[in-house]
């Protein structure tokens, strides 16, 4: 699909319709899983067991509750940093700088939370006000969203994303005009990125354990959000929270930490280098990912499973395997663009393109042609099989993830192409298989 004006790129998610779809499915998706997960027949498929009234949706005190959680993180972020990183070259030739600190916010606060908590602050009904705070959540992206929507509209043409630009508002609300919208320093798509989500999902797991080895497990019994708290409320209603539970905690909380720790890593990925900030990544970065990613822990709060230590070791050498490929892959590939003759890529073989950047075609990226999400996948599917296989609701992040990923994938295939042309049908020739070796 052609655009109609602007950049001339080609139209993505089935154009102007297609993103209006998006927009009404992917909160329903989002709302649908928090019900079904409460639900006792937890059908994925299912209708839900009701819907919600306004009266459940909307509550003023955690639309509070999120913006002072807003707040606390764009706090964090404009402390001072460990190191300025330079993003990639941008139209203009000049690059933006970013600070890396996002490891040092999830830990502050880690603390700040276990300090609120030993005082008594009282987080234990956390889990029953998923709806309000996604409902709070999902407003936010759309005001939000429509916010830089109009910051586009004066923003200079090099300010502005390669897609997202097309002349329908729909379209170009939904995938975002403007690829770094800023004020001043503040970088809104790289602190959405990371922090308000990523670190609201899994926040605050580090406290946790460190609380749990000093105190008794009652002690601490209500706290912060979503998996923690679920945590924490399984933790009260059976009286120490399952092995499965641990089990989803603990590999969640290596993909953020991981994720924080290599904040630097986000600057050459696509969402930041070509996406436009707009409803697709604020929807994504704000309400998507903490109240969706946390489902199997929603699931296993009111469905508990069974699970032995021998399936229980399984499970994490599986999780093992996909974070050593996940890791291994996408470090050597910003080793490598950051620094090419860096010793631990020099000796990679390579393919010359125009634009005078190089390919790599043997180490990670020789064996499939997105070896990093090989690696998720695997991830991803040892984050549901604790959670047993009677329903499959809990198994909608490793479907959903699979198709994102696909997408993404082809995605990612049409601008390698334009931007590499020949040089990348010579990679796809010496490295044939996409995501799975032998099959994809
Ligand atoms: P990648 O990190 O895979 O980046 C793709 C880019 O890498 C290409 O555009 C190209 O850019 C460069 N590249 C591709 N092939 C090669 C090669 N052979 N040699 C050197 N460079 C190459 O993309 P994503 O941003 O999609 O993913 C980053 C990580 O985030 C992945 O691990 C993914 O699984 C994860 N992710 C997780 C999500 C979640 O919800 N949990 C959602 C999306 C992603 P260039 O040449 O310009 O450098």
């Amino acid at each position: 699909m052609a655009s109609p004006q602007g950049s001339g790129a080609p139209l993505e998610f089935g154009g102007p319709l297609g993103a209006a779809a998006l927009m009404l499915l992917l909160p329903a998706t989002m709302f649908h899983l928090l019900l079904v997960a409460r639900s006792g027949p937890a059908r994925l498929l299912g209708p839900p067991p009701y819907l919600p009234g306004p009266e459940v949706l909307w509550s003023p005190q955690m639309l509070l509750l999120w913006f002072t959680w807003l707040g606390l993180q764009a706090a964090l972020y404009l402390l001072p940093a460990r190191k300025v990183a330079e993003g990639q070259e941008l139209k203009d030739k000049s690059r933006l700088r970013y600070p890396i600190n996002g490891f040092q916010a999830l830990v502050l606060t880690a603390l700040l939370v276990g300090l609120a908590v030993s005082a008594g602050l009282p987080l234990g009904a956390l889990p029953e006000m998923l709806l309000p705070l996604a409902f709070a959540a999902t407003l936010t992206a759309f005001i939000f969203s429509l916010l830089l929507y109009l910051k586009a509209l004066v923003a200079p043409a090099s300010a502005l994303a390669p897609g997202g630009n097309s002349g329908n508002p729909i379209y170009d609300f939904f995938l975002g005009r403007e690829l770094n919208p800023r004020i001043w320093s503040f970088d809104f798509k790289y602190f959405c990125e990371l922090r308000p989500g990523l670190i609201g999902w899994e926040r605050l797991m580090l406290c946790c354990l460190l609380v749990l080895a000093v105190q008794d497990l009652r002690l601490i019994i209500g706290q912060v959000l979503i998996n923690l708290a679920l945590l924490m409320q399984e933790a009260e209603l059976r009286g120490s929270p399952s092995l499965a539970m641990w089990l989803v905690n603990g590999f969640q909380l290596l993909y953020v930490g991981d994720a924080l720790w290599h904040e630097e890593a986000v600057l050459t990925t696509m969402d930041i280098t070509h996406d436009g900030f707009g409803f697709m990544l604020a929807f994504g970065d704000l309400a998507w990912v903490p109240f969706t990613y946390s489902l199997q822990a929603q699931f296993l709060l009111h469905h508990p499973q069974p699970l032995g230590l021998p399936m229980a070791s399984v499970i994490c050498l599986i999780n093992a395997v996909g974070y050593y490929i996940f890791r291994g892959a996408n470090s050597q590939k910003n080793t490598f663009r950051k620094n090419p003759s860096d010793p631990r890529v020099a000796g990679l073989e390579t393919i010359p393109t125009a634009t005078g950047r190089q390919l790599l075609v043997s180490g990670w990226w020789g064996v499939v042609r997105h070896p990093n999400y090989l690696g998720d996948l695997i991830m991803a599917l040892a984050w549901s099989l604790p959670c047993g296989v009677s329903h499959l609701l809990p198994y909608f992040y490793l479907l959903y993830f699979t198709s994102l990923l696909v997408h993404r994938e082809a995605r990612d295939e049409q601008q390698c192409l334009r931007k590499y042309g020949l040089a990348w049908h010579e990679y796809c020739r010496r490295v044939p298989y996409r995501i799975l070796p032998y099959v994809y």
